[in-house]
């Protein structure tokens, strides 16, 4: 096992990763930007390292800060977190090229799946289903693209291969707009992401998403834990996620996972990882994959028992799995709520410092979050200052409970999403569950009607 692990993120993940650390008995090495510098979870840290001033581009973003730091204080692996370098293969490379262990895939298998063209295509390989759509990228001959497009069918969206958080996607409803909407796709991608390809897909009215949360390690094995629904999003970005996924028969879930799980075997995959689902009318559609710890890990460890931060630590460190499929039950239902410092009807961010802070308890809550009374959240960074979380034997009482939760909590001197996720709570359509991926941004829309009128 590992002495010391640099943990190169900040917020409430640089704190799961510290607590896993500890349990595990590893010493931790925290960097920061100067924004961060009185953190309490950096004090808890064995060491820290400023990196940088409070931009992200100079500081969390700042490889070769973040190699000497970890050259400095001897540390032997980087845990990257989620966001910033986690899924930067040419990070993980100079990671490597160091002689540090990264906590996470392979540079190469990174790469691999951080080109969704690439992805795609190793994913139908392995014999995973994918959203139908063209044979990689698009061709630039415009009949071409015409006679793609009229074998799958409309609406299409035309999707950017480096494209990532959202950006970079185009849906066209008829042939007249097709040639239009992928010119525009390609610059904007060639700009944003410094890669033009584009490729297309058949684009699904009222899908949900779910995925397949992954753990491999360096000897061949491959588990799936299960699923996560993450349907509540606003722009793409999940606001509330769930295991399981509700009303979706337990034998498909099998299935996919299994298929999952055999990707994993075939491309050398190493670490945790998640399989992004498009859902709809019984079917899974592959997406993309994240290979990293996701925001919303902890539901699965809710219902699983698995520590998945810790599991992540240990097969880096070169361990077998010790636990097989067959060992893994998947009991109760979890919820998680993300916490933003933003206002709740106009989702404007809203940092500054916390006049108060109290946090729910009791059976089957579980608070994940750096902040406390006196801390300040700095405006640099993503708004979400988080995670409240909430175990049950059913979904209901797992509802009941946020909602418990969701009334205890107090944060003062900064606005924050808790009342947008007490109204969710009490919603009919979570209730019954199984919404799809537009049922937020149609409900948020209605509101601002009513309001209106
Ligand atoms: P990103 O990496 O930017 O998050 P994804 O490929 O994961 O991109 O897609 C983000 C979101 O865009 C999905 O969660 C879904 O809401 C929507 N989307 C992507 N592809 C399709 C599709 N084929 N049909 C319908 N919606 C899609």
């Amino acid at each position: 096992m590992f002495e010391k692990i640099l943990i190169a993120n900040r917020g409430e993940i640089a704190l799961r990763v510290l607590r896993a650390c500890r349990e595990l008995g590893i010493k931790t090495v925290a960097v920061h930007s100067e924004a961060d510098t009185e953190a309490k979870y950096v004090k808890l840290a064995d060491e820290s390292v400023c990196i940088g001033p409070a931009p992200s581009g100079l500081s969390y973003l700042n490889v070769p800060a973040i190699i000497s730091a970890a050259e400095v204080t001897d540390s032997e692996a980087i845990h990257p977190g989620y966001g910033f370098l986690s899924e930067n293969a040419d990070f993980a490379e100079r990671v490597e090229q160091s002689g540090f262990v990264f906590i996470g895939p392979r540079p190469d298998t990174i790469r691999l799946m951080g080109d969704k063209v690439s992805a795609k295509d190793a994913m139908k390989a392995a014999g995973v289903p994918c959203v139908p759509g063209s044979d990689g990228a698009l061709p630039d001959d415009p009949k071409e693209i015409v006679k793609i497009a009229r074998g799958i069918g409309y609406p299409v969206i035309i999707k950017a291969a480096g494209g990532g958080g959202g950006r970079g996607m185009r849906v066209v409803h008829t042939e007249a707009a097709l040639i239009n909407a992928v010119t525009t796709t390609r610059s904007e991608a060639g700009a944003a992401f410094g890669n033009p390809t584009v490729y297309m897909e058949k684009f699904l009215e009222n899908p949900r998403h779910v995925e397949i949360q992954v753990m491999a390690d360096q000897h061949g094995n491959a588990v799936y834990l299960g699923e996560r629904d993450c349907s509540m999003q606003r722009r793409h970005q999940k606001v509330i996620e769930e295991a399981p996924a509700p009303g979706i028969d337990r034998k498909l879930i099998a299935k996919i996972g299994e298929r999952c799980a055999e990707a994993c075997r075939k491309i050398g995959y190493r670490g945790a990882g998640t399989f992004e689902f498009l859902y709809e009318n019984g079917e899974f559609y592959f997406i993309e994959m994240n290979t990293r710890v996701q925001v919303e890990h902890p539901v699965t460890e809710m219902i699983t028992g698995i520590d998945i931060v810790q599991t992540q630590i240990r097969v880096a460190a070169g361990e077998k799995l010790w636990f097989k499929q067959r060992d893994l039950e998947f009991r109760g239902h979890a919820i998680e709520c993300r916490v933003n410092a933003e206002d709740p009807f106009k989702f404007t961010p809203s940092p500054g410092k916390i006049t108060n802070w109290h946090t729910p308890g009791g059976p089957g809550v579980r608070v994940d979050s750096h902040v406390y009374n006196g801390y300040t959240v700095p405006p640099h960074y993503d708004s979400m200052i988080g995670k409240l979380i909430t175990y049950g034997d059913t979904r209901e009482q797992a509802i009941r409970r946020m909602r418990i939760a969701l009334s205890e909590m107090a944060v003062g001197g900064i606005k924050t999403n808790i009342p947008l996720h007490q109204e969710l709570m009490l919603d009919a359509r979570f209730i019954e569950g199984g919404t799809s991926i537009h049922y937020l941004e149609h409900k948020l829309a209605d509101r601002n009607e009513v309001k209106k009128s």
